[in-house]
């Protein structure tokens, strides 16, 4: 029947056989529809209110109630993390219809020597951040979208890294293909926790991440997007050591970088 899904699982039976079994899984992605486009909706309606609220709070001067400064600092900041938790589910929104995005080939030299600025502009000193560009190959897919995944490792490593820490941004040449990594030197991720870090909203530790700021939304838009482009996301983590997140993307997508 007409948009009817059917989830198909073979399973061995008696000595070399086989046994099919057909599910009609049409509700469950109906299902899952609805959730899709009930955070798209919510997401999208929320975003012109709190647009109006955080511009009023940018006029107000407490200059009258000294005793209200700080209430209003606080105000702000938590008007300015509510609209980074509404773009990052829209953005996820948007990747979770999206079938195929723009192919462009992207000058990764570029890209790395603009991660580099985002890291030093995050850190404001307090790490030493590294680049490695060794490839010398151009990425084949949606600049935009690879800018964001790219750039949501790049504020991990600085955020979850003390200050005196090491970030070094890389792109490598591998035998099938090549390779974008951000590793740190910083806190590390407890081993139970690393299947389990690209799912929304998921957090190894609440009370850290509520100071190091992050919507929790950041893997989840990272893992969407290397999914995209046919990517493998593969993280290392020890703890009190630092972490690497490496984006592994097949030679397909790949081709020499003439202008460097
Ligand atoms: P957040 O906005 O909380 O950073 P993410 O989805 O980007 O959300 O990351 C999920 C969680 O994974 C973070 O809250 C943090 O606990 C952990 N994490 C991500 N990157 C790193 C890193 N480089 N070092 C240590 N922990 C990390």
């Amino acid at each position: 029947a007409a948009g009817m899904r059917l989830q198909l699982t073979a399973i061995p039976y008696g000595e070399r056989g086989r046994l099919l079994l057909a599910r009609d899984v049409s509700h469950v992605s109906r299902l899952e529809q609805m959730r899709r486009d009930f955070v798209a909706n919510v997401s999208h309606e929320l975003r012109t209110p709190l647009t109006v609220i955080h511009g009023y709070l940018e006029l107000l001067e407490p200059d009258e109630v000294p005793a209200l400064a700080p209430v209003l600092a606080e105000m702000r900041l938590q008007s300015q993390r509510m609209r980074e938790i509404v773009e990052d589910l829209l953005t996820l929104s948007r990747l979770e219809m999206e079938r195929q995005l723009p192919e462009e080939w992207v000058n990764m030299s570029a890209m790395l020597r603009v991660m580099r600025r985002e890291a030093e502009a995050l850190s404001q000193g307090r790490h030493r951040v590294v680049l490695e560009d060794e490839a010398g190959l151009d990425l084949l897919g949606s600049h935009r979208d690879l800018h964001s995944a790219f750039s949501n490792l790049v504020s991990n490593a600085v955020r979850y890294t003390p200050e005196g820490g090491v970030i070094t941004i890389g792109w490598k040449q591998t035998p099938k293909g090549a390779t974008y990594s951000v590793a740190d030197t910083g806190y590390g991720i407890p081993a139970e926790h690393l299947s389990r870090l690209t799912e929304r909203f998921y957090r190894v530790s609440s009370s850290r991440s509520r100071i190091t700021g992050g919507t929790g939304l950041g893997l989840s838009i990272v893992k969407h997007v290397l999914n995209l482009h046919a990517a493998r996301l593969d993280i290392a983590s020890e703890l009190g050591k630092g972490s690497r997140f490496s984006a592994t993307f097949s030679a397909a997508r790949l081709r020499k970088t003439e202008h460097p």
